[in-house]
């Protein structure tokens, strides 16, 4: 094969992602080690993961380690490993470019933050920064890889100024080198060829890694006097002899499994980090979980509620956070049949014991002892939550409560209990969370129902004329803004033996409406029906309003008008559900129009009133007219009249 070096060109986001963490981790820098060592490991665990299936593939070389080797001299700084390794176009594909990795996900979410006023360094710790966070501390940086199984290897440079290079090169073992040509160090600074520094970065980052972060170390000892082994004085003790330099590999991380230590062994700094080992969240966790279960079903846990919620937490794509591990084997990661969907902001380790070590993907869901697991996973955060207190259970709403009410509608098993965690805002309390109990217990003896309205934010819904008649009662209304809310509600049903009824739809069957009345107004609301031809599926007298003239409704079966929003937003086909205009006949407008069609059925204006009628219902619940220029004309005129 023809050796040829190719340059290529960074994609421009690569360039922004290097100058970005460059700048936003100056302060920061040791966390390039961290984010090696952790790639290594990585390569590792994926090298492990294959030979159970393919025990070729790791051969002899089973003896896992990552190597971190300083040249002083040189000013350079080696981290080896001898992981799975990669190919030519590995290489390609995941060093140089942004289609994979983290480094995608990071780049959407700062575009998102910019909307939000988030820092970038704020932002990065959620996130692995991941092999480009080299060139923070690195002018140069090459890697030699050799994937398993081949016999030969690749070497990717760059000086991190826009361009790289990849050519084929000799590598003795399969495994991964990257060569980090070491920047000037300026005063004051870490030097990250020093011995102890090294040290002090591993233990603090890479402790639990599960593999030996190795360091050749030079230690001085006594040379020795050849025949009796040392050189002796003249009384016959040992003298100080020349010294001598002896190296020794020396293993700079602990590699416990915490999970598997008992937890009187294990203290709070210790779990945090951890917490952010796994995570790479810089921000400790909210709580912890560590269990260590023995019986049937038998295995230990170490479970975190993280403080914040990541950027892509509603990204379908997005990547669960339990680790997978049997016996301190690493089996996967990401193993999202460990947990359900709606605790998926849940971080950890799962290791049973008793797991088959060649599980796939496909027959994890079928096995009973990870079913058993989950089912007892679940049981134990719900309890954690339910334990916590106030204070701490609304920071973790805030973060995740949206998440947590998906569960309402996918774990009927658990529904129960979830109904309890979740939290609402309502009438009585906007910017206050409050608790289905709470609701129950302040309830006025004459309310049988816990009452709802579904809308796109507080403000709009919680000034609804549907709630005229409601707030006039004094009953509070749950204001379910969440997309998650429409879905929940319809599987709870009911709490407490109340039952959820809707504010905006169906009869509120709350005030009686004057019968007679109902009556003298039925020819009229079959004109307007008439004017508004099949604009509305009916028009009746409403039992929502007090103050305003009109809205809409729909009958209890009827989807809302937010889940119409929803529906339509998600392409979905929507239910071609007519409204129902609600008209308030104890409104002086409507005696008016009542007024004008008792002296002539046909007068001009009636369609006009009629269609105002509507639109100011659609206004009401914050939608847009059907005709806004039309609709502000005949208001205009209507003032001018009024005024005249
Ligand atoms: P991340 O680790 O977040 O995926 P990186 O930029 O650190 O992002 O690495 C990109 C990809 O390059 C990794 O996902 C992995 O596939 C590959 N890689 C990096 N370092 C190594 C290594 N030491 N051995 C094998 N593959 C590696």
């Amino acid at each position: 094969m023809e050796e040829k070096k190719i340059t290529y060109q960074f994609k421009t986001e690569v360039k922004q992602f290097m100058n970005l963490i460059i700048n936003s981790l100056y302060s920061n820098k040791e966390i390039f080690l961290r984010e090696l060592i952790s790639n290594a490991s990585d390569a590792i665990d994926r090298l492990r993961f294959k030979s159970q299936t393919d025990p070729e593939i790791s051969g002899d070389d089973t003896a896992y380690k990552i190597k971190v080797t300083p040249d002083k001299k040189n000013r350079s700084l080696m981290i080896s490993d001898n992981g799975i390794g990669m190919t030519h176009d590995e290489v390609v594909e995941n060093i140089g470019t942004i289609a994979k990795s983290g480094t995608a996900a990071f780049m959407e979410a700062l575009e998102k933050s910019k909307n939000q006023n988030m820092l970038a360094p704020e932002l990065i710790g959620q996130f692995g920064v991941g092999f480009y966070s080299s060139f923070i501390v690195a002018d140069k940086v090459t890697l030699i890889t050799r994937t398993a199984g081949s016999d030969s290897g690749v070497k990717w440079e760059s000086s991190g100024d826009g361009t790289y290079t990849i050519e084929t090169a000799d590598k003795a073992s399969r495994g991964t080198d990257v060569i980090l040509h070491l920047k000037a160090v300026e005063k004051e600074e870490q030097d990250f060829t020093e011995e102890w520094t090294i040290r002090q970065i591993v233990k603090k980052h890479s402790d639990f890694v599960n593999y030996p972060v190795v360091m050749d170390v030079e230690r001085e000892a006594a040379a020795k006097d050849d025949a009796a082994g040392q050189i002796l004085d003249k009384d016959g003790k040992p003298i100080e002899g020349p010294k001598e330099k002896t190296v020794q590999e020396e293993t700079l991380n602990s590699m416990k499994a915490i999970w598997a230590k008992d937890k009187k062994d294990v203290t709070d700094q210790d779990y945090n980090d951890f917490y952010s080992h796994i995570s790479h969240d810089w921000n400790p966790p909210l709580e912890h979980i560590h269990l260590k279960m023995e019986g049937v079903t038998e295995y230990n846990a170490l479970l975190y509620i993280p403080s914040k919620a990541p950027f892509d937490l509603f990204f379908p794509q997005r990547r669960h956070g339990i680790q997978l591990y049997c016996r301190r084997v690493f089996i996967m990661d990401d193993c999202k049949e460990l947990i359900p969907e709606y605790l998926r902001f849940i971080k950890g380790v799962v290791d049973a014991p008793d797991l088959n070590l060649n599980i796939s993907r496909e027959i994890l869901q079928q096995d009973a002892l990870v079913r058993n697991i989950r089912k007892n996973l679940v049981k134990k955060i719900l309890d954690t939550l339910e334990a916590m207190d106030s204070e701490k259970f609304e920071k973790f709403f805030n973060e995740f409560g949206s998440v947590l009410k998906e569960g309402l509608h996918t774990d009927w098993a658990n529904k129960e209990k979830i109904s309890k965690l979740a939290r609402f805002k309502t009438t009585r309390s906007a910017d206050k969370w409050v608790s289905l109990d709470d609701y129950v217990k302040n309830m006025p003896p004459d309310q049988s129902d816990i009452y709802y309205i579904t809308g796109e934010n507080i403000t709009s819904i919680i000034n609804s004329p549907h709630l005229e008649v409601l707030k006039d009662k004094g009953y509070e209304v749950l204001l379910m803004t969440d997309p998650v809310d429409e879905f929940a509600i319809h599987s709870l049903n009911e709490y407490e033996g109340k039952k959820f009824k809707s504010a905006e739809k169906g009869d509120l069957n709350i005030q009686k409406v004057d019968e007679t009345k109902k009556e003298s107004y039925a020819p009229l609301f079959e004109k307007i029906k008439s004017c508004l031809k099949d604009k509305v599926k009916e028009v009746r007298p409403s039992s929502h309003l007090k103050d305003s003239p009109s809205c809409l409704s729909g009958e209890a079966s009827d989807a809302s008008a937010y889940m119409e929003k929803l529906l339509k937003a998600a392409g979905q086909p929507i239910p071609d559900n007519k409204r129902i205009l609600e008209l308030n006949i104890n409104h002086p407008v409507l005696e008016k129009i009542q007024d004008i069609f008792k002296k002539n059925k046909d007068d001009e204006a009636l369609p006009d009133y009629s269609n105002l009628l509507l639109d100011l219902a659609v206004i009401g619940e914050g939608g847009k007219v059907e005709n806004p220029s039309h609709f502000s004309k005949t208001i205009g005129e209507l003032m001018a009249k009024a005024i005249g």
